[in-house]
């Protein structure tokens, strides 16, 4: 019953639909090898810029 979930939460390949493989800070694509990074997932410490958010 929560498989569906399960899968949704996953990313998926822009070009074949495949759920992609969890890799060390990306997901690849097990069908035609597409790598997306996370890079708004990976926050580097070491900013120390001004706030983002203005509010
Ligand atoms: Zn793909």
């Amino acid at each position: 019953m929560s498989f569906d979930n399960e899968l949704g939460a996953q990313p998926r390949c822009p070009t074949c639909g495949v759920v992609m493989r969890d890799e060390p800070g990306a997901t690849m694509c097990p069908s035609c090898g597409r790598r997306e990074a996370h890079d708004d997932v990976v926050m580097p410490p070491s900013f120390d810029g001004p706030a983002i958010r203005g509010g």
